[in-house]
C-alpha cells in the first residue's frame, strides 16, 4: 500500500464537526472558527533522519525544513502562517547542542515570517531525530486557493526552477509565503499546490480534485541549475527534464488562472519578485491525464513523482 493509498483508506472514517471548511486532502485544512472574514489554516508535517535529512546534516538546515514544509503548504493556499507547535522525538543519547541548533534554525526562519513558536512536545525515540510541526495561518474568507478550482483552459504556472534539490536546496528553499498570498490578494489563481513530490505526480492532485486533464510543454518547464549537473553519482542519473518533472522537495508553487490573465501576471511579478522566475508550463485540458509536447509530438507522461513508502 502506498502513501496515497493509506490516506484514502483514513479520510472517510475521520471524525468531522461543523468548523470544517476544507478538511484532509487540501494542501491545509480549511476552518471557520467563527472570526468575521477570516478561516484559519491548519497544517502538520514530520520529518525523519535517514528519509528527509542524514544524522550529519547541519542542525540548523534541519529545522529551517522542518517549519519550511508546513510554510509551503500555507503559501499554497494564498494564506499567511502565524503560529507553530513543535514536536521533537529525540534518541536519548542526544546532543543539547544539536537540539539548540535546530531550533536556532527553526526561529530563524519563524522570524522571517512572523510566526510565532507557541510550544512543543519532547518525547524519547530509540533510534532517530523525528520533527513534527504543527502550523496555523489565516485567510480572509473566500481568498482560500483550493487544489479542486482548475477548469478548462486554465494557464499552468509555476514559481522557481524544478529538479535537483536532493544536491542541497531541499534543505534551504525558501518556502513561497509571500508570492502565495500575493497571488490570492491580487489574481482569481483557479486553483494551487505546492510541489513536494515533484511535478509529474503532484500536478495529478490538482487534475483530480479538479476533475480535469493536463497538457505541458517541455521547453517550458524552468529546470534549475541542480538537475543538469552531469550524472556522477548514484543520485543523479535522470536527465534534466525528467529531474525536473519528477525530483521531489522543490517547495515551489504550481497554480492555474485563466489564460488571458497570464501576460498581465508574469508582467507584475516579474516586478513585484525579481529574483523568483514564473513560467507557463501548460494548459488543463478536458482529456483527463497528463501529456508532455515535446518537439511537436505529444505523448502520456507518466506517473513516476514521488511516493513515499513504496
Ligand atoms: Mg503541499
Amino acid at each position: 500500500m502506498n502513501e496515497f493509498e493509506l490516506i484514502g483508506q483514513l479520510i472517510p472514517g475521520l471524525a468531522a464537526n461543523r468548523t470544517v471548511v476544507v478538511g484532509a486532502g487540501d494542501d491545509c485544512a480549511v476552518i471557520d472558527l467563527g472570526s468575521p472574514g477570516e478561516y484559519l489554516l491548519f497544517k502538520t508535517d514530520a520529518i525523519v533522519e535517514g528519509i528527509h535529512f542524514k544524522a550529519n546534516t547541519e542542525p540548523e538546515r534541519i529545522g529551517h525544513k522542518a517549519l519550511g514544509r508546513c510554510l509551503s503548504d500555507v503559501a499554497a493556499m494564498g494564506g499567511k502562517p502565524t503560529n507553530a507547535l513543535i514536536t521533537l522525538a529525540l534518541p536519548a543519547t542526544f546532543s543539547p547542542e544539536k537540539v539548540s541548533r535546530i531550533y536556532a534554525g527553526l526561529n530563524a526562519l519563524a522570524k522571517q515570517f512572523q510566526v510565532a513558536v507557541v510550544g512543543g512536545e519532547t518525547v524519547l525515540n530509540p533510534e532517530r531525530i523525528l520533527i513534527s510541526v504543527s502550523l496555523l495561518g489565516v485567510i480572509s474568507q473566500g481568498k482560500e486557493i483550493l487544489r479542486s478550482g482548475a477548469r478548462v483552459g486554465d494557464a499552468i504556472l509555476v514559481s522557481g526552477e524544478l529538479g535537483g534539490s536532493r544536491l542541497g536546496r531541499h534543505l534551504d528553499f525558501m518556502p513561497r509565503v509571500q508570492q502565495g498570498q500575493w497571488l490570492a490578494a491580487n489574481f482569481a489563481v483557479h486553483a494551487m499546490i505546492d510541489l513536494s513530490d515533484g511535478l509529474a505526480g503532484d500536478i495529478r492532485h490538482i487534475l483530480t480534485a479538479s476533475g480535469f486533464g493536463a497538457e505541458l510543454e517541455a521547453a517550458a518547464i524552468p529546470i534549475s541549475p541542480a538537475a543538469k549537473v552531469e550524472p556522477t553519482s548514484a543520485l543523479v542519473k535522470k536527465s534534466p527534464l525528467k529531474a525536473a518533472l519528477t525530483d521531489g522537495e522543490d517547495f515551489e508553487l504550481l497554480f492555474t488562472l485563466e489564460s488571458a490573465q497570464v501576460a498581465t501576471l508574469q508582467e507584475k511579478w516579474l516586478a513585484r519578485f525579481p529574483e523568483v522566475p514564473v513560467s507557463c508550463i501548460g494548459i488543463i485540458t478536458r482529456d483527463q491525464g497528463v501529456r508532455l509536447r515535446q518537439n511537436d509530438t505529444v505523448s502520456p507522461l507518466e506517473d513516476y513523482g514521488y511516493s513515499h513508502f513504496s
